[in-house]
């Protein structure tokens, strides 16, 4: 019964204890030991302590949801209090505000809707967003959702910086938002938010700040003795900013928050309609029931870790990062891409299809976000990875995969690095496309009696840089 996935109801419930058991039996599906640092990115925190900090929460809230404030007056007040703190992190004056939301992705819809509704209310027809081309994909899923065209920006080749020449040039009466990312996801370098805030200004264009990745961070550099170009609110330019608690801000997941410089523009995103027979509907964001316990717990967790916390988790992560990064810059063979600011290095090769690399360290325990365009692969740092020994050992398996692979630098190369490496130099894009559908599409399949779980990990592996 195990070997087949379930596909109805079972007649009769399940005890608590059977109920267990079986969950013990699933989670052997899971080999991928998160917990000692085997991942990119994926668990942020993962500290037992806040894992019962967030249980405990959980079951006070289990039932509450934010779309009935008069009945859950507390989780409302939470809500409030997140993006008011958030706020007061970016250096909000009081009009800034904004929204939780149920992860980046959805932040990054919501500002892209608000800026589409404010050109169509200029009288824009067909609005253009202009992203960098290093920017997360919401904002291409955004651009699909929501009818925006997109225009990608060229980066500088060497940094990986959004070039604001190029940015300049595109800028037309139709461009309703411009981007930019601190730091962005592939290369986890920081775009120049000074300049492209400044360009928004000289040319009323809204920008939206995505600091879905570094959210929890960038605001605390300074007190942790780094420095970072400004990127926040007191630049004037700067319109929204998108920051993820279910990331460095190391709450479950399920939340993150997008904010306002005032709140028309807020206001914008909202939905509401007056007339239907169901009652006066309007609600905040995507959803309409909301869990009530997410909102708790991220709020419990900011709570419990508090400014210190951060700045401590951010000397932590920051240093570790450095650490990772000069010690790949001594590995001959390979390089690095760009200046990791924050909390992402990208690791290519001159000399062999660096693919070669990420089977090589899956082999010992280590599992890298594939990029592409220019191939690379990328470690994103956790708190995971600041704990003693692990950083090293990382370097360690870098540097004598790398070696290894130096003995045969041309070899032909099989596994993810063969079918990575081809998946870039397919001309037809929407064969790409089709890969990617059947990926989905084998995730929801119940079908096929399953050996240790996995859906096609490698698939997974190869096709999917998530965060
Ligand atoms: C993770 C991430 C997002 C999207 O966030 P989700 O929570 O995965 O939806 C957006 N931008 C950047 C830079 C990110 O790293």
């Amino acid at each position: 019964m195990w070997e087949h996935l379930l596909s109805r109801l079972p007649e009769q419930g399940l005890s608590e204890e059977d109920l267990f058991k079986l969950m013990d039996k699933y989670r052997t599906m899971n080999t991928v030991d998160w917990a000692s640092g085997s991942c990119s990115g994926t668990v942020y925190s993962g500290e037992p302590e806040l894992t019962q900090l967030a249980a405990k929460t959980y079951g006070l809230y289990a039932w509450a949801n934010p779309l009935h404030p008069d009945v859950f007056p507390d989780v409302r007040r939470m809500e409030a209090e997140i993006v008011r703190m958030c706020c007061t992190m970016f250096n909000g004056g009081p009009e800034t505000c904004g929204v939780m939301t149920s992860g980046g992705t959805e932040s990054i819809l919501l500002a892209c809707l608000c800026y589409r509704n404010l050109a169509y209310e200029r009288g824009i027809k067909h609005p253009e967003m202009l992203c960098p081309v290093t920017a997360h994909a919401a904002f291409d899923k955004a651009a699909a959702f929501f009818r925006i065209k997109m225009v990608h920006v060229p980066v500088d080749p060497e940094t990986q910086v959004v070039d604001v020449r190029a940015m300049r040039r595109l800028i037309s009466r139709r461009t309703c938002m411009m981007v930019a990312s601190v730091p962005q996801f592939p290369h986890g370098t920081v775009d120049p938010v000074e300049d492209v805030a400044a360009l928004g200004k000289r040319y009323g264009v809204p920008v939206h700040v995505d600091a879905c990745l570094g959210g929890f961070l960038i605001p605390f550099m300074e007190k942790a003795g780094f420095n970072l170009p400004p990127f926040d609110f007191r630049l004037e330019g700067v319109t929204s900013i998108s920051a993820d608690s279910h990331k460095y801000g190391f709450a479950p997941k399920g939340s993150s928050v997008i904010l306002y410089r005032n709140p028309d523009l807020r206001k914008q995103q909202c939905f509401s309609q007056p007339d239907w027979p169901g009652g006066i509907y309007a609600t905040p964001t995507i959803a309409g029931s909301r869990a009530g316990a997410i909102i708790a717990t991220c709020w419990a967790t900011m709570m419990h870790i508090g400014e210190n916390g951060y700045v401590e988790s951010t000397k932590k992560i920051i240093a570790t990062t450095k650490f990772i990064d000069e010690g790949l810059r001594k590995i001959h063979g390979i390089h690095v891409v760009g200046e990791p600011k924050v909390c992402v290095v990208a690791i290519a090769s001159k000399h062999f299809n660096v693919y070669r690399l990420s089977d090589a360290i899956r082999v010992k325990g280590w599992s890298l976000n594939p990029l592409q365009f220019p191939s690379s692969i990328h470690l994103c740092v956790t708190y995971v990875h600041t704990k003693p020994g692990v950083a090293q050992r990382f370097l360690d398996d870098v540097r004598s995969s790398v070696a290894e692979i130096m003995n045969d630098p041309q070899a032909e190369c099989g596994g993810a690095a063969a079918i990575y490496g081809m998946a870039q130099s397919i001309p037809d894009r929407t064969l790409v496309n089709d890969m990617a559908q059947i990926f989905i599409d084998a995730c929801y399949s119940t079908s096929q009696p399953v050996s240790n779980g996995e859906v096609h990990s490698q698939t997974n592996a190869t096709m999917h840089s998530s965060e």
